[in-house]
């Protein structure tokens, strides 16, 4: 026990005991370096961490969101509708071409950074290979939508009953 104890204190933190039922159980108050929270955590869940922080459950939680995240990839991800969409903050200058949730597709902030501009809502970007997951500037179209849609809606495909199969856009 004087190891840990030894180990507790070089962590710069004050052991405390309590009497538990049967057995004496230390602690040690521990500040969350964040939210200046502070707390009693029993020496085993300090000395068995691998780093230990001091930070509490929702600190350590909001430090593992978006960048931080140990599976970020650069706030990009695939979508089922077949694009790649790209996370973006409110200090990038593409911001406004962002949903509520600050996505939006990676191909228009690819054109938007080619160009130097946002796009409007009227202008699309268009995959020349069809491959909606090929961000490649080169790959890529500026058009307008109306044109765009109406190029897709021709290419529509008919499934076997003579329908009508979703416009690949
Ligand atoms: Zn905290
Ligand atoms: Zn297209």
């Amino acid at each position: 026990m004087n190891k840990i104890r030894e180990k507790i204190k070089s962590l710069g933190l004050q052991p405390i005991h309590k009497m538990g039922k049967y057995q004496k159980k230390y602690f040690a108050i521990v500040e969350c370096p964040t939210c200046r929270k502070k707390r009693e955590l029993p020496f085993e869940k300090i000395i068995y961490k691998k780093v230990f922080t001091g930070l509490c459950l929702p600190c350590e939680r909001r430090t593992k969101m978006g960048k931080n995240h140990p599976r970020w990839k650069g706030g990009e991800r695939y979508c089922q509708n077949g694009y790649i969409y790209k996370r973006v903050y409110e200090d990038d200058i593409y911001y406004p071409m962002a949903d509520k949730d600050g996505r939006m597709k990676r191909a228009r902030y690819v054109m938007a950074n080619y160009l130097g501009r946002c796009l409007d809502r009227k202008e699309h970007v268009h995959h020349k290979n069809k491959n909606r997951t090929d961000d490649r500037i080169s790959n890529l179209e500026l058009v307008d939508y109306r044109e765009h849609l109406r190029q897709h809606y021709a290419e529509r495909k008919i499934d076997k009953n003579g329908r009508f199969l979703p416009a690949n856009i």
